[in-house]
């Protein structure tokens, strides 16, 4: 294979050059963010593969980021001697979608209409930025297989992309930058540095502009917290994520035994899956002593916690382990428990440190810890304690938990009440919850669809059973009423009656001490599926 080949972008891909060409002026000079960004993943990757002990072309080159502007020419290239592409790389990677995240992107743009260059990176689009400065773009590439060949990808950014045999290409990717007119502030030493110090500051390689080092190289992880400024940490979470957003959690903490880890790990303030991502990778990358394993490791830690980001290294892990044998790793799944019980542990801080928070946290978030209470069932019970929602006895829209339920319960009471709705209104205007109110028993409100199924997992909190109002079977206690009642034998024949009018319809009707105004309800039997979770199974069907 030595030809050249015209290939054409795919639809979304040209919507997505579109878009990213006519973004503002001031969000373009994210692209060498990205682009240094793409080379450090590179490089990561190769050392990987050296780790394993696969033989790599010309492995005696130096893991940098070399950056050359010219201005005469009004070129910026950008180098690094990391993993390369064959041919077909090429094409999968920078010429289709199937790799990247455009469609999730093009939709979250469409949804949110926030500015590109926010959501750039996190979508795993980063590479057509480049095209926001550069009327055309080459990439010179070589693989580091031993088979590899010397390539060159052309593209105006426009309809489509060329690939050419090259001569005398190193292994790595030299990406070169032909700027637009009004672009060439970006063919500037000065100003390619002050980007680099900006937005690459973290980047665990050194990255170079005019030859000389411009970055820091240094773990964060593995220092002192005493020694880190917030503001670092905050630079750190953004580069680390690709998010613009602050953090709104962190824990930082190292440990010894039973396990060495260190580890950083930020709680977003924005969840973007609601913001039409569909799901999210995980986001804690893992390390092995500054050596990176897999950026998105399955299975470390269980799939609820999705939404973190940040860094585990663990200098106990083989620095061989590859991504396959990593989920078999029992040292592996030892280091996630470990690490989801402190996380835990520090929600359950935070949430009882600044409620106020926690619950406008809580509002955009609760959907993973509800998953993780139905998933992660070593860790139910303490996830159940992070739980808020109203109930009978909150005023609409302040939210509680199950630990202040208990203290407002009834001496002796051994059950905790809920009931399932779409909102508390609905739920008000209901008959179920009469009895409930007329004892002054406390009901909670679950008026998220998943909730009545996070219920069902749940069971209990301790040790209290969870009782639906709606279901038949609740034993409540004589009171006080008011007005006049039915004799027994009344009572009975109308209980005749309704069943025969409704025939198979109900399995029974009985008199009991739930109503106060109302004549009638009814129940779900006690072993049967309640309407709202029938409703659930069947859209789960279609
Ligand atoms: P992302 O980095 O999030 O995957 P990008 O659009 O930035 O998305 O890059 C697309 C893909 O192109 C990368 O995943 C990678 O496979 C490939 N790629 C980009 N730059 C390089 C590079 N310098 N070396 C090797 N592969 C690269
Ligand atoms: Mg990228």
């Amino acid at each position: 294979e030595t030809t050249s080949e015209k290939h054409g972008f795919q639809a979304e891909i040209q919507q997505l050059l579109d878009l990213v060409v006519h973004s503002l002026y001031t969000d373009r000079e994210i692209f060498l963010r990205e682009l240094v960004s793409n080379a450090s993943d590179a490089m990561e990757k190769l050392r990987h593969i050296e780790a394993t002990e696969k033989d790599v072309h010309d492995p005696g080159l130096p893991l940098e980021v070399t950056i050359t502007a010219d201005k005469e020419a009004g070129t910026l290239t950008i180098e690094d001697h990391g993993i390369g592409m064959t041919r077909e790389e090429l094409v999968e990677n920078l010429g289709t979608i199937a790799h990247s995240g455009t469609k999730a992107f093009l939709q979250a743009m469409k949804d949110s209409g926030g500015s590109p260059a926010d959501m750039i990176g996190q979508f795993g689009v980063g590479f057509y930025s480049a095209f926001m400065v550069a009327d055309e773009v080459k990439v010179y590439t070589r693989s580091w297989r031993q088979d590899g060949e010397g390539l060159v990808w052309t593209s105006d950014g426009r309809t489509g992309y060329e690939i050419e045999p090259a001569e005398g290409v190193a292994r790595g990717s030299k990406i070169v930058l032909k700027l637009k007119d009004d672009q060439r502030e970006y063919a500037e030493d000065y100003r390619v540095k002050h980007l680099v110090e900006t937005y690459s500051n973290f980047v665990g390689f050194p990255v170079m502009v005019d030859g000389k080092r411009v970055n820091e190289v240094e773990a964060l992880w593995l220092k002192n917290k005493s020694e880190i400024s917030e503001e670092e940490y905050k630079a750190f979470y953004q580069f680390q994520a690709k998010a613009f957003d602050e953090p709104q959690y962190r824990l930082h903490f190292a440990a010894d035994a039973p396990i060495a880890i260190n580890a950083l790990l930020f709680v977003p303030s924005e969840n973007i899956e609601r913001m039409g991502m569909s799901k999210l990778d995980p986001g804690v990358a893992l390390y092995c002593k500054k050596v990176l394993i897999d950026p998105e490791p399955k299975g470390l830690l269980p799939e609820w916690l999705r939404f973190m980001k940040g860094v585990i290294d663990s200098a106990d892990l083989p620095l061989n382990i590859s991504r396959e044998s990593m989920q078999d790793s029992a040292l592996v799944r030892k280091i996630g428990q470990v690490i989801v019980k402190r996380i835990i542990k520090m929600f359950d801080k935070e949430a009882t440190g600044d409620p106020e928070k926690w619950q406008a946290f809580y509002k955009k978030f609760d959907r993973f810890f509800k998953e993780g209470i139905a998933t992660d069932f070593a860790n139910k019970e303490a996830l159940a304690k992070l739980l808020r929602f109203e109930s009978s006895m909150t005023e609409a829209g302040k939210l509680t938990r199950f630990a202040d339920y208990l203290t407002r319960a009834k001496d002796g009471q051994d059950t905790i009440y809920y009931i399932v709705g779409s909102n508390r209104d609905q739920i008000e205007a209901s008959p179920y919850l009469e009895g409930f109110r007329k004892r002054g028993l406390e009901v909670i409100y679950f008026t998220d669809a998943v909730d009545e199924y996070v219920v069902d997992s749940l069971g209990e909190f301790e040790g209290k059973k969870l009782v639906s109002v709606a279901k038949a079977g609740v034993e409540l206690e004589d009171a006080e009423l008011e007005g006049e009642s039915l004799s027994e034998e009344e009572t009975k024949a109308l209980c005749e009656f309704l069943k025969a009018e409704f025939g198979d319809r109900v399995t029974k009707v009985e008199a009991g001490k739930r109503l106060v105004d109302s004549p009638v309800v009814a129940l779900t039997p006690e072993d049967a599926m309640t309407p709202q979770m029938r409703a659930m199974m069947k859209a789960m069907d279609e």
